[in-house]
């Protein structure tokens, strides 16, 4: 297959394009990325050099270059990944959101449509364009009950309020134009290459360097964790077998309160490299709560498990430990992330997610 995949520069991204590259051996793998402060070149370091390896450095929202890209590349398949992803930088300023998630999508929605139409018969019925979302879009659920496919959109972040509106775009462009699309929403991801602003990737490099370990409120929120690989196979599966214009949630039944994943982080990395301090718990510091903080989201994945027999490999536990193994053993990859300066602020001084 020839896959176009954009934001493949990201943290899921390039776990996608490691494994089609390097364990799948697809036939064509072309990466359109814009290579924002949250884009990594670094992370395709593997498939540099690889037969039918190829990285665009464009903009998914301008529609000249998307057009050209599909008449040039001819695609088999989309999966489109490229977004502003994190809710904070969302909350301080909603602008390249609004661009890269609306408006990029729309541009390559556009772009698809138009190569697609001019596919022969065959291709057309083939052809897949995969979306790849959140469960944010589902909003916040209490204590009890799942995402699943029929929940009703209530987003209530300026990211995911983008991200629900790239959904109904990329639904409408199905149900107008007949694109053969597919959604995917999943849970927070976790796993190697995750850049060092996100929950997981901090605590690490802060507990390993001594730092504040900053968690919201009293880190009572619930998040569903997914190892990255996990998400990867799943969103192969749906390529391969979902049905056009259908969406599948993506999750681990995995659900933690964050502080229950900072002190897990803490107790594993003092068992790894015993701090000689004392234990990283006490670095732990609550701080002011985020505005509009979901309080816990869960998903149910069993539409996926039951069509297309998908299941996650690692446990939380697992996932976690090959997680912060490959911190450990990958200060290349982070160190020059650790050390830059954006916004002001230095990286790790931020408040967790
Ligand atoms: P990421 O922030 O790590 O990567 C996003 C990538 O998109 C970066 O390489 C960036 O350079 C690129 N990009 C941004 N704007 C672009 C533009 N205008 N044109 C081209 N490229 C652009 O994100 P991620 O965590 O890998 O998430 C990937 C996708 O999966 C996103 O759509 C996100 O909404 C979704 N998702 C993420 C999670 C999670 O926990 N990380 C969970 C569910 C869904």
């Amino acid at each position: 297959m020839r896959i176009l995949v954009t934001g493949g520069a990201g943290f899921i991204g390039s776990a996608l394009v490691r494994r089609l590259v390097l364990q799948e051996r697809a036939e064509a793998v072309l990466v359109v990325d814009k290579l924002t402060y949250a884009g990594e070149r670094r992370s395709l370091r593997d498939c540099e050099g690889r037969p039918g390896f190829a990285f665009l450095q464009a903009d998914i929202a301008e529609a000249g270059p998307m057009r050209q890209v599909m008449a040039e590349f001819r695609p088999d398949a989309v999966m489109h990944l490229a977004a502003e992803s994190h809710v904070d930088r969302s909350i301080a300023g909603a602008a390249p959101f609004i661009h890269t998630n609306v408006v990029g999508t729309f541009a390559l929605l556009e772009a698809a449509r138009a190569y697609w139409t001019g596919l022969a018969s065959a291709a057309r019925q083939d052809f897949r364009f995969l979306h790849i979302s959140t469960d944010e879009v589902f909003g916040s659920l209490g204590p009890e009950g799942y995402f699943t496919e029929t929940t009703p959109y209530a987003p209530r972040s300026p990211y995911s309020a983008s991200k629900a509106g790239s959904d109904h775009l990329v639904a409408a462009w199905h149900e107008t134009y007949g694109l053969p699309t597919l959604v995917t929403n999943c849970s927070n991801n976790y796993g190697p290459y995750h850049f060092p602003e996100k929950l997981i990737p901090l605590v690490i490099l802060n507990a390993l360097e001594g730092k504040n370990l900053p968690v919201y409120g009293q880190g009572e929120n619930i998040r569903d964790w997914l190892f990255v690989e996990d998400h990867v196979t799943a969103l192969l599966t749906v390529l391969r077998g979902g049905r056009p214009g259908q969406t599948y949630n993506v999750g681990g039944r995995a659900e933690r309160r964050n502080i229950e994943v900072v002190q897990d982080i803490c107790d594993s990395l003092d068992r790894l490299r015993p701090d000689p301090a004392g234990p990283r718990r006490r670095l732990i510091h609550f701080v002011a709560d985020r505005p509009g903080h979901d309080q816990r989201y869960a998903i149910d994945a069993s539409k996926l498990q039951a069509e297309l027999g998908w299941q996650p490999a690692e446990s939380f536990a697992t996932g976690l430990e090959k997680t912060i193994a490959w911190y450990l053993d990958n200060a290349w990859w982070w160190q020059p992330l650790r050390n830059r300066v954006y916004g002001g602020e230095r990286l790790g001084l931020l408040p967790a997610q």
